[in-house]
């Protein structure tokens, strides 16, 4: 069930742009949070969600109860971004941003508070080399105008997760954003000229791959699968394992808990996204199977 009550609090914001370590740093200079916390935190993707593993984070809070709404971020984006972008193409060759690694930049409280917005704005006026915006929300579409002006500053991808073409996974809670509006959203922002990346990450049961992947080829330019083993922080996705999800993926399809399952699901996406489809990191960064099966570089991240 979705979690019915949620502690707000609005933390002061000493320094938004954090310069990217561990898996994210081969995607981008610095990651970006609007929110600390995630309202999705108990709907399916707070599920396999890696955040809720991260004591920092959490802070002994359950994942999904509480938002830290930063309410400064875009005043802390304009008084930083001269000198992180110096550092960013000096150290790491590009001034690239990911929004967000650690939340949902567009939950329902976006609505009210704002802030996502409000950095998008801000980013008009000093624009990254890169903007990835990372959401599973169907919001994201609310921003499209928005988006279109930055696109026209800085290069933009916009990554939609879409983990799976059911609704429901049995056993689980739904999802925050309908499949289908997720859907209905990348091809409203696919169609307006926006470049649109769907992440199946963490890949769930697919009901019917080819039907799916060809959806996900007529709204996007590329796809993204990643699979909990691998993708979760851990190298055998133990973090995961602890959790509901791999019981509720086996009894629907036993063979989507192996990692195996990501790789044969990469081979039809392939039939209809060729030299678009992007594993784990290297489809977070840009970086896609070729002819061959390997990984190419698309972005100087
Ligand atoms: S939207 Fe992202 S950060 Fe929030 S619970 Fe889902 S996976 Fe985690």
């Amino acid at each position: 069930m979705l979690a019915c009550r949620m502690e707000i609090t609005h933390p002061p914001v000493a320094n938004i742009l954090t310069r990217s370590s561990g898996f994210l740093r081969t995607v981008c200079s610095h990651s970006l949070q609007p929110y600390r916390g995630c309202p999705l935190g108990s709907s399916l993707c707070g599920q396999g969600c890696y955040v809720r593993h991260s004591p920092w984070v959490t802070r002994g809070r359950a994942w999904g109860s509480f938002l830290e709404v930063r309410d400064q971020a875009a005043e802390s984006y304009l008084a930083t971004v001269a000198r992180e972008r110096a550092w960013a193409r000096r150290a790491r060759g590009s001034f690239a941003i990911f929004m967000a690694s650690a939340t949902e930049p567009f939950p329902a409280a976006e609505r009210r508070f704002g802030v996502s917005r409000r950095v998008l704005e801000a980013m008009l006026e000093e624009p990254p080399d890169l903007l990835i915006v990372q959401t599973h929300s169907a919001d994201v579409v609310r921003q499209l105008e928005l988006l279109l002006r930055l696109q026209a500053r800085c290069r933009l991808r916009v990554h939609l997760s879409i983990e799976t073409d059911r609704e429901r996974l049995p056993g689980l809670p739904p999802p925050a954003s309908p499949v289908r509006a997720r859907f209905a959203a990348a091809e409203e922002l696919h169609r307006r000229g926006l470049e649109v990346v769907i992440t199946v990450s963490p890949i769930l049961p697919i009901a019917d791959p080819p039907a799916f992947f060809a959806l996900i080829a007529r709204c996007a330019s590329a796809v993204v699968l990643d699979h909990y083993i691998g993708g979760d922080g851990t190298p055998d996705g133990r973090r995961t394992l602890a959790t509901p999800l791999p019981g509720a993926m086996a009894a629907l399809e036993p063979e989507s808990v192996q990692l195996d399952y990501r790789d044969r699901m990469a081979e039809v996406a392939a039939r209809f996204l060729p030299g678009k489809v992007g594993i784990n990191v290297d489809g977070f960064a840009g970086r896609y199977l070729g002819a061959t099966g390997g990984a190419r570089s698309r972005d100087e991240t």
